[in-house]
């Protein structure tokens, strides 16, 4: 899947390529697009944040827009989250624009009102309606409550101005309050601001006319539109066209796509989403406005974005992950160094995860998003002798780091590839994007030096005493052995076995263990050639998540059509209660819904009791049970390999332990490779 250039802006003509928006000259066709990162809510000078969007300025991207701020208390995302009610509040947002302007960046800042998604106890909403997916019941807003929330935007437009921001954004898609009250569902009311749509859609051409007149001519005015609802009863076509004419009128300088609102049960970012796969929906607006419309989802690379604006689906596209991924995308693409993107990979582990926990976001292949100023990679003033003992992300990132930084670094495997566990993840139906990660490693130990020495197993011996300033010991990790009979019976395969040995598998097979190989395994099963995966493929990805691309129904769902499954899988766990519980908080309903689609039976509260001929015996609480299965796939977890570190310790030598071989049972690639750049930051 990846992209190879040597030619620069000529490969990319209409992404390169400046836009005149209003007085402002965009330099070039990419928007990042806001993303909440947890750096907008400190509540001094807004300076990590400053950091965060000018490095990306710095990388050449054309317009930068800010994680969503309130423009007051109950739009608030959570209590303390940013807002910008004042003055003082205003000169915090100097520490972002300023550091941006230096770098030549232009910069808006989001205007979010969460309504009914607020969590915290003061949410509004335009009807007292609850969300499916927040504990918090809303108070509805009054008329004057209306009436207030409106000049809340207009004076957060004016105090975004004053701290020096080139626009806003207005927020209204996804589902929060604007998009509330657009839609009948959540907007009950029978006042001025209820009703029919020309009285629903009033609130955003209010804001936005207003906002106009406040901020004058030359200040962008973006506003995101909710093109696809992707909930029953949404906005129907007509309505969205109306409404992106009225916005237009009212002032609007630029019209940004929205795709889903967050309790929509649709897929619509993650990684086994196609690449592009919501540009047709922007595509369908064109002509109806004349101000330039962003595009939006799953555009990680240039190439994507090229074709999407080649082909004219939209005029800008918008990324907000692949730039945290790699701050310098833009100018890689038009230096012709597009192999070099560190390209997202859309696994939401570091950015969305963390938000959703309450954590600041980073970035799983790139640990220094959001840590500017924090973690930095400095050339080394004391060249040394690095060894580093395994290639899979933990060893990747060390040795490249560390190469980056002026060391001379070798970098051992014993198998003929980079990549360890990365290598089986590739594998799985969905997960063809972390691909990517080892294209761009590779590239990196190209670059930066690192000396690769595959095929090559590494004993103490052969490190001790031969030069080595430090070691640094990233061997990884074993599948568990289960001690249970008939373990050895020729229907036990472990999913090392499966993903990376190619073992033939039979029509009917138990996983015992539900962590996030189990899944794993279970989706790789699930598909054969003759079931592909829908994640290469737009329009098979639509009718699997039931998204109707004539938009004939309000909030353009339709009933989903899956291919049968390839196979009849049982997936088991030890612990009571639902599978996938440890899987990512923006993923894990994902992968359980795929699974259930393809008719995979979860069973938690198994004990295992032994493998025959027959299968699997199990007791499910007390009652026993025979898996009749041609295959049972272990998926137990892992154990560190470590056997290096004992007699390299007892060398005296500078040892370094690092990724699952240090912990494995929370092996995962986020902390493998922020581990990794941070010891190799700091050698
Ligand atoms: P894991 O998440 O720790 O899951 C191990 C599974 O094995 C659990 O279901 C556990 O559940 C079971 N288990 C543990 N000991 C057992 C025993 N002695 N006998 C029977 N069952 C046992 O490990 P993993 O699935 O190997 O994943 C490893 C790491 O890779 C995870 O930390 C995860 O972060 C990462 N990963 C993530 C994703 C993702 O989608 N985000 C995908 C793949 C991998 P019970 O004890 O309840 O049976
Ligand atoms: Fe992309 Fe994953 Fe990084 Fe988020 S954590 S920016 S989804 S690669």
């Amino acid at each position: 899947m990846s992209n190879d250039s040597n030619s620069g802006v000529a490969d990319y003509p209409t992404l390169l390529s400046p836009l005149q928006v209003g007085s402002v000259t965009l330099p070039n066709r990419v928007l990042m697009g806001s993303m909440h990162v947890g750096l907008e809510d400190d509540l001094g000078p807004l300076k990590k944040m400053g950091a965060y969007f000018a490095r990306r300025a710095k990388g050449g991207v054309g317009l930068l827009v800010t994680g969503g701020i309130a423009p007051n208390i109950d739009g608030q995302a959570k209590p303390f989250a940013g807002k910008l009610t004042n003055r003082l509040e205003a000169w915090r947002h100097k520490y972002v624009t300023g550091p941006v302007h230096d770098e030549g960046g232009l910069i808006a800042m989001q205007i979010l009102h969460t309504g009914r998604y607020a969590y915290h106890p003061l949410a509004v909403a335009p009807t007292a309606i609850k969300s499916p997916i927040s504990m918090f019941k809303p108070r509805k807003l009054s008329g004057r409550g209306v009436e207030r929330t409106i000049r809340s935007f207009v004076r957060c437009g004016r105090l975004a101005k004053m701290a020096g921001y080139d626009g806003v954004e207005v927020m209204g898609s996804e589902g929060y309050l604007i998009n509330e009250f657009l839609v009948e569902k959540t907007n009950k009311r029978a006042d001025e601001w209820g009703g029919d749509y020309s009285q629903r859609m009033k609130l955003p051409v209010e804001i936005v006319r207003r906002m106009r007149e406040e901020v004058g001519p030359d200040f962008v005015i973006i506003y995101r539109l909710s093109m696809l609802d992707l909930v029953k009863g949404g906005s129907s076509w007509e309505q969205i066209v109306a409404l992106a004419k009225a916005i237009e009128a009212a002032g609007a300088s630029i019209i940004n796509t929205g795709i889903g609102w967050h309790e929509a049960r649709v897929p619509t970012i993650a990684t086994m989403v196609p690449r592009a796969a919501y540009t047709w929906v922007t595509a369908r607006l064109k002509g109806e406005v004349g101000i330039p419309l962003v595009t939006s989802n799953r555009i990680n690379m240039p190439q994507t974005a090229e074709e999407v604006l080649a082909r004219g689906d939209a005029d800008i596209i918008s990324m907000a992950r692949p730039l945290l991924a790699d701050p310098d995308w833009v100018i890689k693409a038009q230096q012709g160094r597009t192999r070099e993107i560190n390209t997202c990979i859309a696994c939401n582990q570091a950015c969305l995860d963390h938000i959703f926990q309450n954590k600041r976001a980073s970035c799983l292949v790139n640990p220094l998003a959001c840590y500017e100023t924090e973690v930095t990679i400095e050339p080394t003033t004391a060249k040394k002798k690095v060894a580093v003992i395994g290639a899979g992300p933990a060893g990747l990132a060390a040795a490249t780091t560390a190469a980056e930084r002026g060391h001379e670094v070798h970098l051992f495997d014993g198998s003929e590839t980079i990549g360890g566990q990365f290598n089986m993840a590739r594998r799985v139906p969905g997960k063809e994007e972390f691909d990517e990660t080892l294209r761009y490693f590779g590239v990196k130990i190209e670059i930066t030096g690192v000396q690769l020495h595959l095929n090559t197993r590494v004993s103490a011996d052969d490190l001790i005493g031969k030069g080595w300033d430090e070691v640094i010991v990233a061997t990884g990790v074993h599948p568990r052995r289960l001690n249970l009979p008939g373990i050895d019976h020729a229907k036990v395969l472990s999913y090392v076995d499966v993903l990376a040995g190619g073992a033939e598998v039979g029509k009917t097979v138990a996983i015992v263990g539900a962590g996030g190989i189990g899944f794993d395994v279970a989706e790789f099963l699930a598909h054969d050639a003759d079931h592909p995966s829908s994640s290469l493929d737009v329009d098979a990805y639509l009718n699997e998540w039931g998204v109707d691309k004539t938009m004939s129904e309000p909030g353009g769902l339709k009933k989903a059509e899956m291919a049968p499954p390839a196979r009849q899988i049982t997936l088991c766990q030890r612990r009571e209660g639902k599978l996938g519980a440890g899987l990512g908080k923006t993923t894990g309903w994902i992968h359980r819904q795929s699974l259930k689609k393809r008719g995979v039976r979860m069973v938690g509260g198994v004990k295992y009791l032994k493998v025959d001929d027959m299968g699997l015996h199990i007791e499910v609480r007390g009652e026993p049970e025979v898996l009749v299965v041609d295959n049972v796939v272990i998926c137990a977890g892992q154990v560190p390999a470590r056997d290096l570190l004992d007699p390299l310790r007892a060398s005296g030598m500078s040892v370094h332990l690092i990724g699952g071989a240090e912990e494995a049972s929370e092996l995962d690639a986020k902390r493998a490779i922020d581990q990794g750049t941070r010891l190799a930051a700091a050698l």
